[in-house]
């Protein structure tokens, strides 16, 4: 059963790592857009981004280029350090993932499972990749409400005076959104018992569609 589901999952994964290029972007050049369009700011670096897709520095900057010659990529400066750049999508890359990305057609098919059944699919996954995570050192990157290092900073007034929760990144010392909350961070560490700012989390998230 166990080999069966890995043998489905290998197959699942033919959607994205394939030969050549499609929409006229290779699989690596896909996950670099793809990553690049989740990641928080202090993960758009090309160094975390060499990191994220196990490639060289020089490979990942050629992948830069790449993007940026499509239109698809900007650099700009950190606000964090000025010496460092933090790579943005353009308007133009984020349609591209939305359009074409070649995931999307699993991504749908996911979708379709429901919510109970997709939160199954997500937390057996997870605790796969955590498994292999204690193999292998460490997850390349997660999401940064479930890190160690996020800290609840105490509520604050966002625009229209509405009441926004807000974060603290105890590793880079600097503050985090309700929103950022939900990207992808290479810095990641996974914490395992965390349930009040989880309780927390999931207040503000309601009080923020509110
Ligand atoms: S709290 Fe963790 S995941 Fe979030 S920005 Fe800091 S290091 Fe990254």
């Amino acid at each position: 059963m166990a080999r069966e589901a890995v043998e489905l999952l290998v197959q699942a994964a033919r959607a994205w790592y394939f030969e050549g290029n499609q929409h006229g972007l290779r699989d690596r050049e896909w996950m670099a857009l793809r990553f690049l369009g989740r990641a928080n700011r202090f993960s758009r670096t090309p160094s975390a981004l060499a990191g994220f897709i196990g490639a060289t520095r020089a490979t990942a900057s050629q992948i830069v280029k790449t993007l940026e010659g499509k239109s698809f990529l900007v650099r700009k400066p950190s606000h964090e350090d000025k010496r460092s750049v933090v790579l943005h999508l353009t308007a133009q890359g984020e349609k591209c993932l939305n359009q074409h990305d070649p995931i999307n057609h699993v991504l749908n098919a996911v979708t379709a499972l429901g919510t109970d059944e997709c939160v199954r699919l997500r937390d057996s996954l997870r605790e796969i990749l955590n498994h292999l995570d204690a193999a292998h050192q460490r997850l390349d990157a997660s999401v940064c409400r479930d890190c160690m290092f996020l800290a609840e900073r105490g509520p604050s007034t966002g625009k229209g005076g509405r009441a926004t929760a807000e974060f603290m990144c105890r590793l880079y010392r600097a503050p985090v959104s309700l929103e950022e909350t939900e990207l992808l961070c290479t810095s990641f560490e996974r914490t395992r018992d965390r349930p009040k700012l989880e309780e927390h989390l999931d207040r503000a998230r309601v009080a923020s569609q509110g």
